[in-house]
């Protein structure tokens, strides 16, 4: 039996970023001692980078904004796909968490009267993203751990000890949820008893003990090639949940934000701000043609503009005019980048230009997009005061995700696991809105650190065992690179150990390439190949050297999320005939109203936990299809007749 380290929580919360500092916080507060692990510095999370602004429907800017329409955009955004439940409570409590974060000190531009300035995004009906500058993201988490260190402070005062109720564990990584009892049969059913980790700078393993988890470990851009995401994106809540049995959702909804850096190559696919339309930069091809125009799909006729005139008149008269169509969801946009670019239109380095030099005075530009002003003077030696920005798609987010209880967090069939943030699935439905995560984090986040925290007071009196077998098994399966040499059972004799870095550029070039931002059946099924040939090459990945501080292992071990997640979205992306949001298939371009109350899950294959025995052209994933519950006819009386017959299925607009 392996010796190694043990502690004990009452919730574990694993990952630091805005969902997983909100959750820690809510659990602090109300009572349970709370573990926050996550495999970055503290402070260093992805929501850091986020920079246009969170979406409450304050009603700050226009006073006719208000939760019901911030409702109506999300559905329309996600296409009518989204947890109705969750998009409902997302827009009513959204307000509350941004006052909140104001009281715990977060300092947001202010309109010309003193309240929080709230900016133009796509898809949003009137401005509403809350924001600092481009920097929003670092403002919520700097907010967020200031609240944690003041939480920390006040238990000292009582205990003695700054971490007796609420300790950081940074530079460590999560590689598997621990559960009671024996691995037999059904990995679903069985509670949560901790996790287990090892530390990234000595490479020591240890156990957290918990009778709840919460997953709040973000998205899965690194599966890609070109994408706006940082190094820890390699989908590792996604991959333990499903270890652990929980189903994931709609995993073939992966959103590519239209505007990433093309050039130079180094720098592909860093993200530039919506917030560069939202404050009047327009798209134009190599023709000087702002082609948007040409894009506008019947579900959106309606509400946006026709001509540019009209469009340019709304920034200043919102309430008599429509938005540009630049102002589109992100799914339209990039694709028609996407089209332009195919056609011959696009700029010299593959994209389209992104232009507000000749829309704002230079002045302007500096202070309302600071960091877009420095990335590209520093990073492409281009002036964005003086010349147009070179912009195309690039794969930001993932909608897809654990399967959770809209108003809890519980993820779906393992009691004592709970998911928020990025990771998990349903809020957004087919397409996330822009600013529409930073306000999800802070609602789902803290109901998810309120639910944690009372399922483990309900289990106080019986703190769910420890199974040494499991701690045993991920140890082992944590050092597997350190002696990955001999074939495995059945397989050919005499192949040397994989390299993880090649493994991880093949893995990322054939999501890019095979299911991308347009999607065909033959090539999906192509990736599927690919994807069961790397799975087996990843079981021979090996590393030289020792555990402490290897980032090669560190690879090696992530690898295993990378091919799960990918498969599930390869899988889901290959079985959804239609085109919905962040899914769209050449060979099935329409979006079909027959598949709009389908979810599609996705689980194990092998249901213990197990990968080892998987099949490996069946694949390590199982879907199943869903029907979705009925979105509740109050809800529906937010819409008008004519625009729920654009979505709904026949039999629910007879219902
Ligand atoms: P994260 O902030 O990514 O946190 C994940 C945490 O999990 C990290 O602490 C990480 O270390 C930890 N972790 C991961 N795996 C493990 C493991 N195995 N073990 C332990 N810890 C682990 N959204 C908006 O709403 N508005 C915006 O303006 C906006 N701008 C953006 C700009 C950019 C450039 C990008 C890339 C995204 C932007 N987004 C924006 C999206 C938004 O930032 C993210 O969706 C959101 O920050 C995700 O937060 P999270 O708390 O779910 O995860």
């Amino acid at each position: 039996m392996s010796v190694v380290d043990r502690q004990e929580w009452d919730v574990v919360v694993v990952g630091a970023g805005g969902a997983g500092l909100r959750a820690a916080i809510e659990a602090r507060e109300r009572g349970a001692r709370t573990a926050v692990i996550c495999k970055s510095l503290f402070g260093k999370a992805h929501t850091v980078m986020a920079e246009g602004g969170i979406a409450a429907a304050m009603a700050n800017v226009n006073e006719h904004d208000n939760w019901q329409v911030h409702f109506r955009d999300t559905m329309r955004g996600g296409k009518f796909l989204n947890q109705w439940r969750m998009a409902e409570l997302h827009a009513q409590e959204a307000p509350d968490r941004v006052w909140e974060l104001e009281t715990w000190g977060a300092l947001f531009d202010r309109t010309k009267d003193g309240r929080i300035s709230q900016r133009n995004f796509g898809g949003h009906e009137y401005p509403r993203l809350a924001h600092v500058g481009d920097r929003t993201g670092l403002e919520l988490i700097r907010t967020l751990q200031q609240k944690i260190v003041s939480l920390q402070q006040e238990d000292h005062r009582e205990t003695g000890d700054y971490e007796s109720r609420l300790k950081v564990y940074q530079e460590c990584t999560v590689t598997r949820i621990l559960k009671t009892g024996p691995d037999s049969g059904s990995a679903a059913g069985r509670r949560v008893s901790g996790v287990f980790a090892y530390d990234r700078e000595s490479g020591r393993f240890f156990v957290l003990k918990a009778s709840s988890v919460v997953i709040a470990t973000g998205g899965i851009g690194k599966s890609f090639k070109v994408t706006s995401n940082s190094w820890e994106y390699t989908g590792d809540g996604h991959a333990l949940a499903l270890l652990a049995g929980a189903p994931l959702l709609n995993m073939e909804f992966v959103q590519f934000h239209p505007t990433g850096m093309v050039w130079p190559p180094s720098v592909k696919g860093i993200l530039v701000t919506e917030s560069v339309r939202g404050d009047g930069g327009v798209l134009r091809n190599s023709e000087d043609k702002r082609f948007m125009f040409d894009y506008i799909p019947d579900v959106f006729k309606e509400k946006y503009a026709e001509s540019e005139e009209e469009g340019d008149r709304w920034y200043d008269d919102p309430d008599h005019n429509r938005r540009p169509p630049e102002l589109l969801p992100r799914d339209e946009v990039a694709r028609a980048i996407n089209a332009e670019v195919k056609a011959g239109r696009g700029s010299p380095h593959g994209g389209v230009f992104l232009d507000v030099s000749t829309r704002m005075p230079a002045e302007v530009i500096r202070r309302r997009l600071p960091s877009m002003y420095h990335q590209f003077k520093e990073l492409a030696d281009v002036d964005i005061t003086a010349e147009p920005m070179e912009v195309g798609p690039t794969c930001h987010y993932v909608m897809g995700g654990i399967a959770v209880d809209s108003d809890t967090a519980a993820a779906r069939g393992v009691p004592g696991l709970y998911a928020a943030g990025e990771v998990a699935g349903g809020m957004h439905g087919s397409n996330r809105l822009g600013g529409n995560s930073l306000s999800d984090l802070l609602v789902f986040g803290r109901r998810a650190g309120w639910h944690a925290a009372e399922y483990a007071a309900g289990t106080a009196d019986a703190r769910p065992p420890l199974d040494d077998v499991q701690v045993d098994t991920a140890a082992a399966e944590a050092l597997r690179p350190f002696s990955a040499e001999g074939p495995e059972p059945g397989e050919e004799a005499g192949r040397p150990p994989e390299n993880p870095y090649t493994l991880h550029q093949e893995l990322q070039q054939t999501m890019n390439d095979l299911v991308g931002i347009i999607r065909r059946e033959t090539e999906m099924e192509q990736a599927l190949k690919k994807l069961a040939d790397l799975r087996v090459r990843a079981r021979r990945a090996g590393v030289e050297g020792h555990r402490q501080y290897n980032p090669g292992w560190h690879l090696a071990l992530d690898l295993r999320n990378m091919l799960l997640v990918s498969e599930c979205v390869a899988r889901a992306a290959l079985e959804r005939t239609e085109s919905r949001g962040g899914h769209t298939r050449e060979d099935h371009p329409t979006m079909d109203r027959g598949w709009r109350n389908i979810n599609l899950l996705c689980a194990l294959t092998d249901p213990t936990g197990g990968l080892a025995a998987t099949d490996p052209v069946r694949g390590q994933i199982a879907l199943t299809r869903e029907t979705t519950d009925p979105i509740r006819p109050d809800l529906l009386a937010l819409f008008d007749k004519e625009e729920l017959v654009k979505y709904l299925a026949e039999e629910e607009l007879f219902e």
